[in-house]
């Protein structure tokens, strides 16, 4: 088993009728970077607010770009994804205080606290632009909700980048777009696809909010369905906006390493599948088994037919039955 697995470390992923897709690690810090082995095929999604979690203080500049670079370096040339820092909600970090809430899942939090703390933003930003002189990265914000949010933050983007041209800075090319988890982001993904370079789904936090379910309470979780075919729907739309626009969708949460889901992800036409470093080949090698334009088949049968989450598993039993 671990040698068959082993078979997939250098390959490219592809389907079983050769369809070729992407694998790349989530990582939080330098020691998920160090762990991570070739098989990536690069960083789907850094997520920032670990190297701010833990301390005493806000990380500088240079402690952020310490950490980022060393990323983009270790990746020699593969693509790396960070996403700004997104605190609030289950994780706080010393030095920026978030107000107590009642609904904090609903509240100050991801992009939101980034645009309320100006310097810090700022600071990030200006870390992420130096680091792009390293190799290819893109530049994403979590918990986009609307259109003005991503315009705001790209214009203090565009501020840094102006400033530190002009000190004579080396900077490189970066992408920038969105993290996909609120169903109104979702909804105008159409305008999205327009505007962002980049989008990677963010299924935990998209789950929770479309079916109402926090994602840490356990006495809601049989309501937290992946594979409810109002989720289903949306992200079958959400790839459709992107695709119209000639751009790819990558997809970041658990969803995207789950043997049940994949089929459908696939069906979609999911581009990109980010997924814990110890996900990778495992991934790799069930999605070589799965023909994908049967996956598409069931997908469209999902959607034109489930109604419950229990209609979708059955049909996707019958098709995992086949493999
Ligand atoms: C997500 O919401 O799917 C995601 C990848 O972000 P996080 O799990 O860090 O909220
Ligand atoms: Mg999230």
């Amino acid at each position: 088993e671990l040698k068959k697995l082993a078979q997939f470390q250098k390959q490219l992923t592809t389907t079983a009728d050769q369809r070729h897709l992407r694998i790349e690690a989530n990582i939080g810090n330098d020691r998920d970077l160090k762990a991570l082995d070739s098989s990536a095929e690069g960083i789907g999604l850094y997520r920032t607010e670990f190297l701010f979690m833990g301390r005493d203080h806000v990380p500088s500049e240079e402690e952020q770009f310490e950490s980022y670079r060393k990323a983009v370096f270790y990746m020699r040339g593969k693509p790396v994804v960070f996403r700004t820092l997104d605190i609030g909600n289950d994780k706080q970090v010393h030095g920026i205080n978030l107000p107590p809430e009642e609904n904090p899942a609903l509240g100050e939090r991801g992009i939101r606290v980034s645009l309320d703390h100006d310097k810090m933003f700022r600071t990030q930003l200006r870390a992420l632009i130096r680091a792009s002189s390293y190799g290819d990265i893109s530049i994403i914000f979590p918990m986009i909700t609307t259109i003005d949010e991503y315009r705001k933050a790209c214009s203090i983007y565009d501020e840094e980048r102006a400033t530190m041209i002009k000190d004579g800075q080396n900077v490189g090319n970066v992408s920038l777009g969105i993290m996909i988890e609120t169903p109104a982001a979702a909804l105008i993904a159409d305008q999205f696809a327009r505007e962002v370079d980049v989008v990677s789904v963010g299924t935990n936090d998209l789950i929770q909010y479309v079916m109402a379910s926090d994602r840490m309470d356990g006495n809601v979780a049989d309501l937290y369905q992946p594979l409810n075919p109002a989720v289903i729907r949306l992200l079958k739309f959400v790839v459709d906006a992107f695709h119209t626009e000639g751009k790819d969708v990558a997809i970041c949460g658990e969803m995207a390493a789950s043997h049940m889901a994949i089929p459908l992800l696939i069906g979609m036409g999911i581009d990109e599948f980010s997924m814990s470093n110890e996900s990778i080949l495992k991934t790799r090698q069930f999605i070589s088994h799965i023909d994908s334009k049967y996956a598409k088949k069931v997908l469209d049968d999902v959607i034109d037919n489930a109604a419950t989450v229990s209609d979708v598993i059955a049909k996707l039993n019958h098709f995992l039955d086949k493999i």
